[in-house]
């Protein structure tokens, strides 16, 4: 990362929200109505619509935008081998946990033409000229819609191969110019396990990897909500000095915009030195509508500009 970042710098979670159009695309995809050519077209414009979203509000740090990935992570378990689509438990009404795919594993999970998150980081690159942060499931991410099966017989086991996993993408994007790696990771409340654990499987992920890395703890953004009910980082502050990331991205803001940011970073300016502290909004936007998405990042961006006015 060469260019200077001003004070606050202020950046994104991952996703950008989806373009209309790039929902009727899927629709056609699902179809069978695309070819290949057809499709990285759509890669391509769909992520130059994103950056230029993120551009023209003036965010420092940048994403990919994330538009080819499907329901967050259901996408990347196309590239896992070792597992196999079971049907969603639930169909009708409104989308939540029961509506997503679950998957079983069979065999011993590998991923060996990795996620294809270094593809999504190469286009974005070659897309803008802004400081751009890599964003990759976490282990414990990639875990939640595993059955166990397939000679697996506890899920650390199968940890263990998920972060082999994470590990590989985080490096083979170092390997194509990632300097900036953010791990997305859920609440603890959104699966069983101790609060060790996680650091260790994080820890493990990020392991050799030469990158700034970033771990995101997040409460879900299910169609605009929090996945769980608990949004508490209560025990996850004291675990978060064993996690070998210089960043930590929480979720502060409750959806909040307009002055709401500004009085946000006002708040956590009591307790953080203005030097240590980024902006993100909260979570990813790929289950907000697009202009709303574009809204929060004004809005993050001014109340940056209000507050660096205030401290200079
Ligand atoms: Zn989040």
């Amino acid at each position: 990362m060469t260019q200077a970042l001003p004070k606050l710098p202020t950046s994104v979670v991952g996703s950008h929200g989806l373009p209309g159009w790039v929902w009727l695309a899927r629709e056609a995809m699902g179809a069978g109505r695309l070819g290949a050519i057809d499709v990285r077209e759509l890669m391509e414009d769909a992520t130059q619509a994103a950056l230029l979203d993120m551009e023209r509000a003036g965010v420092d740090v940048v994403s990919t935008g994330e538009m080819m990935r499907v329901r967050f992570i259901i996408g990347f378990y196309d590239g896992i081998q070792g597992i196999k689509t079971l049907p969603a438990p639930r169909r009708l009404g409104q989308p939540l946990w029961d509506t997503n795919t679950p998957f079983e594993v069979t065999e011993k999970v590998a991923a060996p033409r990795g996620l294809g998150i270094v593809e999504e980081f190469k286009l974005a690159r070659e897309l803008t000229g802004k400081r751009l942060k890599a964003t990759v499931p976490g282990p414990y991410t990639l875990l939640v819609p595993l059955k166990l099966g397939g000679g697996y017989r506890d899920k650390d086991t199968l940890l263990a191969d998920l972060v082999r996993i994470v590990n590989a993408e985080c490096k083979a994007l170092v390997a194509v110019g990632a300097d900036f790696i953010q791990i997305d990771e859920p609440h603890h409340g959104m699966y069983h396990g101790s609060a060790h654990d996680v650091s260790k499987g994080i820890n493990r992920a990020v392991e050799g990897v030469d990158a700034k890395i970033a771990v995101h703890v997040c409460f879900g953004n299910l169609y605009g909500r929090p996945f769980s009910a608990v949004r508490d980082y209560a025990n996850v502050f004291s675990t978060l000095h064993e996690i070998d990331a210089s960043q930590i991205v929480l979720e502060f803001a409750n959806r909040g915009m307009d002055d709401a940011a500004r009085w946000s970073i006002r708040a956590l300016l009591r307790h953080v030195a203005p030097d240590k502290l980024w902006l993100n909004p909260d979570c990813g936007f790929w289950e907000t509508p697009r202009w709303v998405a574009k809204q929060k990042l004004n809005a993050l961006v001014e109340g940056a500009r209000l507050v660096r006015k205030e401290l200079a």
